[in-house]
This record gives C-alpha cells, structure tokens and sequence, in this order.
C-alpha cells in the first residue's frame, strides 16, 4: 500500500571480465582437474617422442661382423646408407638392417672387417643424405622437446593461479576499461545525450582542449584538471564523460572507485599509479573514476570502518594530479551522486576544481530522451512521446531509457511489430513501481482493507489544496506495494514549499487514518508510508528550516560528522517531527471524517473494478460536489483511452 511519487530507486552495475584463454578452455577454476589434465599432455607428449625414437631405431639390427662376412660371401647384393643405418638388400631378397659408427665410412668399416675391396665391388652401394629438417629435428628433438615441455608447465600453472583468482601475477595492474576512439561501435557524442545543456557547454572546452591542446598551452593557459559531475544517479553522467572522449576523439579509461576497495591494502594505490601511467602514455586522454564516492569519502571520520585502504588509493589520486606537469594532456573526470561526502581535498583548487551538475531532465528533456531511445524501435501512429513526458515527472535518462525498452519488450511479447502508447503508458508504472503481480490474490477482507487505504490517500490529495492531484488508483500489487495511488505534480518541481510538504504528508498519511478509523485497527500495510513521512518531517526540520521552534538552521547528518548538535538539540529535533506529524495526521483524520461519503464512494468502485483511471476518478469527485483539480492550460488530454 503506496502512496507514490516517482523516486529514483538506486541502481548498480558490475561488470565481471570475462574468462578467457586456457583455463577456460580446460574447463573450469579445478586447480587439481587442471593438473590431471597436465600429467595427461606430458604422458602424450612423452609416447610421441619414444615412437619417434622407436621409428629411427628399429631392434632386428644385423652385426656388422655378419655384414661384412654375407659381403665378402656375396651374398648382399646392394646396400643403401642413409645416415648411420645400413639398408641391405639380399640376393634371395630378403631385407635387412644394420649400423655403422657414424663417424666412419662404409668402404672403411668394411674393410677393417677384412672385406677386400674386389667383394666390395660387386655391392651396389648407395648413399642417401638426411634431409636437412630430418637431420635437425632427430638431434634437437631429445632437447627440445622437454624444454618446450617445461615452459608450457609453467605457462599454464601461472594462467591457473590466475585463474583461481589469486592473481599473483597481475597484482597492482589497473582494471581500468578502455575505450578506443577508434572503435566506433562504442563511441558516444554529444548528439547522443538529450538535455543536459549548460553541462554540455561547460564540457565543450574540456573537448577543445582534448582536440588541439596546443593552442591552449601556447597561449599559457591552464586547463582544468579534474572534472567531477554531480548528479543524481541515471542522469546520464558515465554518458557524458564518454561522450567527451567520443567529441574529442581520444581513449577513454574509465575505472570505478568501488573497484578500488577490493582486496588488500595498497592494491588500490598501486592500481592509480598504474592507470595514470598507462593514460599519460596515451595522451591526450580522459580518465574517468565513476563512483568517486566510495574512496573520496571525507577522511577520518571513522565511517566505513576506517578503512586504510581507501585513504590510500584517495591519497594516490591526490598525488597523482598534484604531479601532473601544466602539459600533461590528461583530463580527470570523475562522478557521484553523493557530492556532500565528498572529501574537500578532493575539490581543492588544483585538483577536482571544476564542478558539472546534472539535474534531473525537465518535461523538455524528458521528450528529446524517450525520442533518442526510440530511435531504433518503430513506433505506432499514436504515439505521442509528448505525453509519455508529461506522464514521467521525476524520471530520470536512465528511468526513460528503460521505459522504451519496456515497450518494446511489451510490444514484441504480443508479437507486435509497433509499440504503440499504451504499451508506453503501462511500461511507465512497471518502471515506477515494478511488475503487476496479478497473481497476488487479495483476499475479500484484504480487498476491503487495501481498497480504504488507497481511497484514503486519494481522498486526502484531492482535497487538500497543496497536494498533488491523483492520476490514477490501483489495488493491483505492483512490487512490494499491495496497492498504489498514483499521484503527480502537473509540472515539473524543482523546489517544494512548506504547505506542500505539510499536504503530502497528511495525503500520505490518509492510508494509515482511513484503516484506523474504519477498521478500528492498524495493520502492517502502512510500514512504507510512514517511513516516507517520518523522512520527510525530519528533511523539514534538519534540512530546509520549516520549523518556526529551531529556526531556519541546516542540522548536517550526525553520523557523518559534519556539523554535530548537541543531544539537547536532537531531541528538539525529534519532538518538531513528532509535532509535525501528529498535525498532519489530524488533518487528514479531519477531511476524512468530513467526506466519509467520498471516501466510502471511491473504495466501492476500487473493490469492484481494481484501477480507477484520473477521469473515472474525478466522476466521482463531481458527483459529490468536489472541484478536481486542473492544470491552468491543460493542453493535451494524458489519459489513455483503452
Ligand atoms: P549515471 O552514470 O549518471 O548513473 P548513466 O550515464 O549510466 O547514468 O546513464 C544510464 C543510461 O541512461 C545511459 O546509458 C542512457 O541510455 C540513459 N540516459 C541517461 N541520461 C540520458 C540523456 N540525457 N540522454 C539520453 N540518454 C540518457
Ligand atoms: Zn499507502
Ligand atoms: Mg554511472
């Protein structure tokens, strides 16, 4: 049971290298399965090189001393010498082998046998010379062999240390991923991002500089080192530094600070090293550290455990761009989307000094991103990507991005060869709040329960003034949600005042009140929508100074240390929220009880058609004397007629 607003659910990557080469191919990380296998090629490897052998030295030999009596009985008819081998052919036919000593000729060794050389005469002699590769490969081979033998051993034992992920031989090698501007399957330019223009302006002199760095240094200028981009996550900043690289042309090595904090300590340092060096060779270059916030926390503060490891490689970035020579055409950029953890060093003059802030797309952008994305899916004639904008307040580049892809996904499972709007239209929900679960049965006392809830939300948003109008309400499960009331500002919010707070708050409550009063009872339906009040009380309180008792104040987060108050004030704190809730809670209890007939109305046509859509819903309202809620200039109609 959710009362929603679009939210930015935090989401992560990990991108594991695949496995490649031998130890792939020999099956698996088994050290032991590999080592059969070794024992197995040194066994196969040992019975060629003794049938080789075998082949070269047959065992029938003749001895010489027979040789050379059948000679001189002329017996022999012809003899062939290939090397130290003696072929002999007899007079009745047979054949025979033999040897000699290598160093010594036939004629000779004959006649040490006493065998004159009139006999010698009668016995065609023919000599065969080795083959140079034959020559060469029976007198190395015996070397050879067992030395090519060991240092495939140790090859592949060390791929298999390897392998077993010890990595004792890659120990402080950057993982760091390049891109190649010549690549162009991966290349990204600015074309490619919707939106985002005073960053991309700001990023324009960083291309130019990458582009033709000469003109800049001849005229003494210094360009900005390290460039962090600050944005909420999905704004598309790994984008944008690509696309930078991609504008100017140059590689791209991008590392991601979580990456750092893997295994021992100095590892990450020694990574840094090894990744600046590896870009100052490639120069001009960008590298980028995504995720700066995992190492780049503020130092010292005892958050994260201390960890070493992390202020070692923090340090080594440090030392790294504090060594850069004015010339050095490398360019740092960096992202988070925690900017206020960040360590100040790192935003020191010198170091990370420039600073790009990406804010969530407006309805504008939200168009030109949904229109990028569906450049490669056909679309049906009544789409308007218009409306999806319209619909996706909050949303960010990569919220729209897999909204397409939910419509297509959509689309094609219904072997459509168009998306059309309503698979646009459905998609939205799936990305907000997760897949419908039609198989999650409500029971009847559960429907009841669940329908109430929703109508209270609803109830309560409609009618006070500050609160978002309901666009639509649901008690089909979507996630965890049993049920949800879809609510949406009209335009694009980028800053919230105290009464809207103080109505969402209450609206939001209107589950909890609605259960109470009805049921005479709480059930566990409501855990989310407290939790969201609760937060945003506090937010109120610590943050934007809406309490008239403390003032308009910033509190900073105490567990992280900055700015501390004392206990005294903390439980100032505490109390303000509790005010503002119970305020709020009686508000909502107010309207309630006063449009019981509203309420009661709204959750008979939940229990029997599941989803009410905003103009159903506002049927409703005007039939019991309730003005909806409309935008001044409401252009297009954003309902989807199915
Ligand atoms: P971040 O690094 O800020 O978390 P990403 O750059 O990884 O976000 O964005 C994720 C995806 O969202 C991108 O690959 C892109 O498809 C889409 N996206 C985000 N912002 C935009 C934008 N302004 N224009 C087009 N696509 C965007
Ligand atoms: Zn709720
Ligand atoms: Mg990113």
């Amino acid at each position: 049971m959710a009362s929603v607003s679009p939210k930015n659910p935090k989401k992560k990557k990990s991108v594991a290298p695949p496995r490649r080469g031998w130890s792939a191919l020999f099956g698996g990380p088994s050290f032991f399965g590999n080592l059969t296998t070794t024992v197995l090629i040194f066994l196969l490897l040992m019975s060629v090189y003794s049938l080789i052998s075998g082949f070269v030295q047959p065992a029938n030999d003749v001895p010489l001393s027979v040789v050379a009596a059948d000679v001189a009985a002329g017996k022999i008819h012809a003899i062939k010498v290939n090397g130290d081998s003696l072929d002999l052919e007899y007079a009745d036919g047979s054949m025979k082998v033999s040897r000699k000593d290598p160093s010594a000729g036939l004629p000779e060794t004959l006649a040490t046998y006493g065998v004159t050389p009139a006999e010698l005469a009668k016995v065609a002699i023919t000599i065969q010379g080795q083959s140079g590769f034959q020559f060469w490969f029976l007198t190395l081979a015996p070397v050879l062999l067992p030395l090519i033998f060991i240092v495939f051993l140790f090859w592949f034992l060390s791929r298999q240390v390897k392998g077993a992920g010890m990595q004792a031989f890659s120990f402080g090698q950057s993982k760091a991923r390049v891109i190649d501007p010549a690549d162009s399957s991966q290349r990204v330019t600015f074309a490619d991002i919707a939106g985002a223009r005073e960053a991309k302006e700001e990023l324009e002199e960083i291309v130019d500089f990458l582009k033709s760095p000469k003109k800049f240094l001849d005229i003494g200028a210094r360009i900005p080192k390290g460039i962090i981009l600050m944005g909420a996550p999905g704004t598309g900043k790994t984008l944008l530094a690509r696309a930078v690289a991609g504008e100017a042309g140059v590689p791209f090595f991008s590392i991601s600070g979580s990456e750092f904090v893997e295994m021992f300590v100095g590892v990450g340092a020694s990574r840094v090293r090894d990744l600046f060096q590896l870009a100052k060779k490639a120069a001009p270059a960008i590298i980028f550290v995504d995720e700066i916030d995992a190492v780049g926390r503020v130092r010292g503060t005892g958050v994260g455990g201390g960890n070493d490891e992390r202020e070692q490689t923090l340090n080594q970035i440090l030392v790294e761009m504090d060594g850069f020579e004015p010339t050095e055409k490398v360019v740092v950029m960096a992202a988070t989307n925690r900017p206020d953890v960040l360590d100040p060093a790192l935003l020191r003059p010198g170091r990370f000094d420039r600073r790009v802030t990406i804010d969530l797309p407006d309805r504008r952008d939200r168009e030109e991103i949904l229109t990028i994305h569906a450049r490669k899916k056909p679309l049906g004639p009544d789409v308007a990507l218009a409306v999806i904008a319209e619909r996706t307040p909050g949303f960010s580049g990569a919220e729209l991005y897999s909204l397409m892809n939910e419509g297509a996904i959509l689309a094609a499972r219904e072997n459509r060869k168009e998306v059309t709007q309503y698979d646009l239209i459905r998609s939205i929900e799936k990305v907000m709040l997760g897949p419908e679960r039609k198989s999650h049965l409500l029971s009847k006392k559960e429907k009841e329960l669940t329908s109430y809830h929703e109508a209270g939300h609803a109830l309560v948003s409609s009618i006070l003034e500050h609160a978002d109008p309901v666009h639509k309400i649901s008690i089909i499960s979507r996630g965890r949600a049993a049920g949800y009331t879809l609510k949406l500002p009209f335009e694009d919010r980028k800053m919230q005042s105290k009464k809207q707070f103080l109505d969402d708050i209450a609206a939001t409550l209107g589950g909890y009140v609605a259960e109470e009063m009805l049921f005479d009872d709480v059930t566990t339906g409501p855990s989310n929508d407290l939790m969201v009040v609760t937060a945003l009380a506090r937010e109120m309180v610590t943050r934007y100074g809406m309490s008239e008792k403390l003032g308009p104040i910033a509190f900073g987060d105490r567990q992280l240390g900055n700015e501390p108050y004392s206990e005294e004030v903390a439980a100032q704190i505490d109390a303000e929220v509790s005010r503002i809730i119970e305020e709020a809670k009686a508000r909502a209890t107010k309207v309630i009880s006063e449009h019981r007939v509203v309420l009661d109305a709204i959750a008979k046509e939940l229990i029997e058609k599941e989803t009410i859509e905003r103009n159903e819903f506002e049927k409703i309202l005007i039939a019991n004397g309730i003005t909806p809620k409309k935008k001044e200039e409401e252009g297009i109609d954003i309902l989807p007629e199915k």
